[in-house]
């Protein structure tokens, strides 16, 4: 089935959001962006910049990095990496495929950073990926951006006294999806399996889906305890209450729409019912309009059994 286009308003937004600025921003688009770091403690550092929000793990042996935002960006985030270890990057995990979290993959290769991620994090940055949702080729990255180390299931690195566990979940947002706990530290980075606040995008192009998502959010939960510190993909620092809030939200939402999609309303007549009404103040600020969410999570659930021919 062909993706229906999303809102143009929102292909423009989101595909800044994504790819980064494009047009006549690339060259001054990341310019006044600053990297914040947030110390959560035991090592652990969450930076925010532009993209999806970095999660740090410094000590002796150096760095582990989780996500790095985009190529322009490297130097800003060097530099504040700088003010947690003298040491390298030496370990940079990719949650996922998508440029704002694994834009600067070369950058920091090249200087001998290892990169990990799930194996289909690398199946699809070596081959030109269409991302439904922006009706957009995305190329092939050049292969000293592709993850060296790639995984099936999860994979453990004992590294600064942590043994950091990176669990693939899937189908989430994507088919490649990892979520990233510090278990001394009590940290979770949940990768963009979690928007904290607002209505999640998930990239059914690449093989994430709404059922999916509720499902990672259920494993984030299960991992987490009330003193965990929660790293979203998007969105400011949070916990497992909030976590509870986000699941709780989506299984609503999967409920009403999946309901009338069975019964076989159109995408348009979901819509017409305005199914989130209740929740849009809440969650709807974020990077997806309700419209825009609503449509998505339509065309990822279900439809009623076709009839048997006769
Ligand atoms: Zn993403």
């Amino acid at each position: 089935m062909v993706l229906r286009l999303l809102a143009i308003g929102f292909v423009w937004v989101f595909s800044s959001f994504v790819l980064g600025p494009s047009g006549p921003a690339v060259a001054q688009g990341f310019d006044d962006v600053e990297i914040e770091t947030l110390d959560l403690g035991h090592g652990v550092s969450m930076l925010t910049g532009q993209g999806g929000n970095i999660g740090v793990l410094a000590g002796p042996d150096g760095i582990l990095m989780v996500d790095d935002q985009f190529e322009p960006l490297a130097p800003k985030i060097r530099r504040a990496l700088q003010n947690l270890s003298d040491g390298p990057v030496r370990y940079l995990v990719n949650t996922h495929w998508h440029g704002d979290h694994s834009g600067g993959n070369a950058a920091f290769s090249r200087t001998g950073s290892v990169i990990l991620a799930h194996e289909q994090v690398r199946a699809r940055m070596s081959t030109e990926q269409y991302m439904g949702a922006l009706d957009r080729r995305i190329p092939a990255s050049p292969d000293a951006a592709l993850p060296v180390i790639t995984f099936p299931d999860e994979i453990r690195v004992h590294v600064n006294g942590e043994a950091v566990r990176i669990l693939h979940v899937s189908p989430a947002h994507t088919d490649g999806d990892s979520i990233v706990l510090f278990p001394d530290a009590n940290v979770l980075h949940m990768g963009d399996t979690y928007f904290n606040g607002m209505y999640p995008f998930f990239d059914g192009s690449s093989g994430g889906s709404v059922e999916g998502m509720l499902a990672a959010l259920n494993l984030g939960i299960s991992l987490a305890d009330d003193r965990t510190r929660v790293i979203p993909g998007h969105g400011p620092i949070s916990n497992r209450a909030e976590l509870l809030r986000s699941r709780n939200m989506l299984a609503a939402v999967i409920e009403r729409i999946g309901r009338e999609k069975l019964k076989g309303a159109s995408e348009n007549e979901v819509l017409e019912g305005r199914p989130t009404a209740d929740l849009d103040g809440a969650w709807g600020r974020g990077v997806l309009k309700p419209d825009d969410f609503v449509r998505l999570v339509y065309q990822s659930l279900p439809g009623p059994e076709p009839r048997a021919a006769n």
